[in-house]
């Protein structure tokens, strides 16, 4: 069986007893960093062996992996925090599993994003964890332009050496909304900022930021969502209101059905319009 066991984000006592109990009991122990790992297993006193598993062999290593499992033994696997597979390496390994009936289980424990938005003050019911913007600038646009209209509480994960660009880019695109910057969390220094994105940006532009960021942000309210939708195609020709749907993939029918809708008309009424 493969075991994907959670690991402290910061203070060691976070580790949980089923945890502890698996990684001493399991043949080989998965990590993405094998030497920040040891230093937990030697603080557990655990002399699994260990092997890589990381972003750069994720592939190859599966398979490497999978042949070990199906020769009957049980792996672990860690990530340097948290919970594997959550914006960490883990995604392909657990698919490969399906595909060739290995058993998986996952252990819960520390996440990052969990205890962000747990502290955050911001709603909980319904929130977006995109972990890390994309590094590249096109797609970075297109995840951006996506959370400009996003209703729920939005999560992200950032580097401190990125924090100030990607608070900039933010408040351009989403406009000046509340955030609960979370610092180090479970760590000695862990603090919580709850600010907004303009004051964020200010703040940040004189101070360096120090450790590691969870950045938790108020989705759009929905009035806001309705207001800003209309700012768009309220300027626009029925055919290119019509045509803005089309382009996001609705068919003719469903596109009528949502121009007659946003302006409170009759679908003859866009028909009409579309054939004069
Ligand atoms: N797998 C991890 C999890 O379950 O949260 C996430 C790993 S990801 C590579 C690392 C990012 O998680 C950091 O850049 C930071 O955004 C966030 N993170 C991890 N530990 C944190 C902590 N103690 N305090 C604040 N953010 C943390």
């Amino acid at each position: 069986m493969l075991y994907l066991c959670a690991t402290p984000i910061g203070n060691l006592g976070d580790i949980t007893q089923r945890v502890r109990e698996t990684l001493a009991e399991v043949d080989l122990i998965a990590a993405e960093d094998t030497r920040n790992s040891l230093h937990l297993l030697n603080h557990l006193g655990i002399k699994t062996p260990l092997t890589s598993y990381h972003e750069y062999n994720k592939y190859d290593k599966a398979e490497v992996l999978i042949r070990k499992l199906k020769e009957g033994q049980d792996i672990a696997l860690i990530s340097d925090a948290g919970t594997p597979s959550i914006s960490d390496p883990g995604e392909v390994l657990v698919k490969r599993c399906i595909e060739e009936g290995i058993a998986v289980t996952s252990l819960p424990g520390p996440a990052a994003c969990i205890t962000a938005l747990t502290l955050s003050g911001l709603p909980t019911r319904r929130f977006v964890f995109e972990g890390f913007l994309p590094a590249d600038k096109k797609e970075r646009m297109e995840v951006l332009e996506e959370l400009t209209g996003e209703t729920r509480t939005i999560i992200l994960y950032e580097a401190p050496h990125h924090l100030l660009h990607t608070l900039k880019e933010l408040c351009e695109a989403l406009g000046n909304r509340p955030i609960a910057l979370c610092r180090e969390l479970t760590k000695r220094f862990e603090s919580v900022e709850h600010t907004y994105l303009d004051d964020a940006v200010e703040y940040y532009g004189k101070e360096e930021p120090r450790g590691e960021y969870v950045l938790v942000i108020l989705g759009q309210t929905r009035e806001e969502k309705i207001r800003s939708e209309r700012a768009v195609w309220e300027s626009m020709s029925i055919p290119e209101h019509m045509a803005m749907y089309e382009v996001q993939g609705m068919d003719h029918k469903e596109a009528m059905k949502q121009v007659a809708q946003d302006r409170g008309i009759r679908k003859r009424d866009v028909y009409n319009a579309l054939h004069k």
